[in-house]
């Protein structure tokens, strides 16, 4: 069988899949907990692992996960994991063997839903607690010089902006996103309001929720615009929690579609993520297969 991974800020996805299918035979979570450290976290995932294998070692392996990853397979920074410098793959190698390949979450994503569509040229945007973006560019995920390619969510998108986490002001992700709304509606209304809370009331045009709401899609859309004709992708894939809200997806796309650059015979398809279960385990192990072998 073989066993794919995606390692995020909260859980931890693991799921044995018979050779060639892309259907989960078995599949388990658990919590990250990346504080308690990186000795602990394999610890966890390599019971996890061989419980789903029934204690057989995976044919292939496949691992996606938040943060920069180097071709080797070593984690350099992952801000949302507080991890630096983990050779992660060189480790797991150590439990699962050495058939293996690990890869950023976003760049997995989109190459599994790059795959899924027969599609060449594809972005990958997920917008949850923070924002992030995989590219897939003439077939290849597209990694950058730094192996940062996609990092969108701190990128300056208004001067004097609200306060970002990362200590600048104007970050896309302070605008736009689920802890970037969340934060804006506290310092307007001293309220601590969920992000589907929020939503609701921006939906009957409430005040401020509905103006912090509609910029917050409207700068999201303005700057996805701006990389759709950049790039010239053909397909947008909408992945992570805001994209399922409607009010806020279809504030997106009304306005990516009105206001892309339309040259002649140009068409953006603007898509949800069709990748189940996980996007990030399945792109990873599609990579691996692609690499060790197995359908691709
Ligand atoms: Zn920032």
């Amino acid at each position: 069988m073989d066993l794919a991974v995606d390692i995020g800020g909260t859980k931890t996805f693991v799921a044995a899949f018979d050779e060639d299918s892309l259907v989960p035979r078995e599949v388990s979570q658990f919590p990250t907990e990346p504080h308690k450290g990186f000795e602990d976290f394999l610890r966890r995932l390599t019971e996890t692992g061989k419980e789903l294998l029934g204690g057989e070692q995976p044919r292939i392996w496949a691992i996606s996960t938040a943060g920069a990853v180097d071709n080797d397979g070593n984690v350099l920074w992952s801000p949302n994991l507080a991890w630096k410098n983990l050779p992660l793959k060189q480790t797991a190698s150590r439990f699962f063997g050495d058939r293996g390949f690990v890869e950023n979450d976003c760049n997995a994503a989109a190459y599994a839903e790059a795959w899924i569509r027969g599609s060449k040229n594809l972005a990958y945007v997920t917008v949850s607690t923070g924002i992030g973006m995989g590219l897939v560019l003439e077939g290849k995920v597209y990694r950058g010089s730094h192996y940062a390619a996609g990092e969108i969510g701190h990128t300056i998108v208004e001067e004097e902006g609200p306060l970002c986490s990362c200590g600048r002001r104007g970050c896309l992700q302070a605008v736009s996103s689920g802890r970037g709304l969340e934060n804006l509606i506290w310092s307007l209304t001293g309220e601590r309001l969920s992000c589907e809370e929020i939503f609701e009331k921006a939906k009957i045009k409430f005040e401020p929720y509905s103006k912090v709401v509609s910029r917050g899609a409207k700068v999201l859309a303005r700057f996805l615009t701006n990389i759709v004709d950049a790039l010239d992708v053909e397909v947008l894939v909408l992945g992570g929690g805001l994209t399922k809200n409607e009010f806020y997806r279809n504030a997106l796309v009304e306005y990516l579609q009105r206001n892309y650059y339309a040259t002649p015979g140009k068409k953006i398809s603007v898509e949800l993520s069709k990748v189940q279960p996980n996007p990030g385990a399945v792109g990873a192990l599609l990579l691996s297969r692609r690499r060790f072998g197995g359908i691709v």
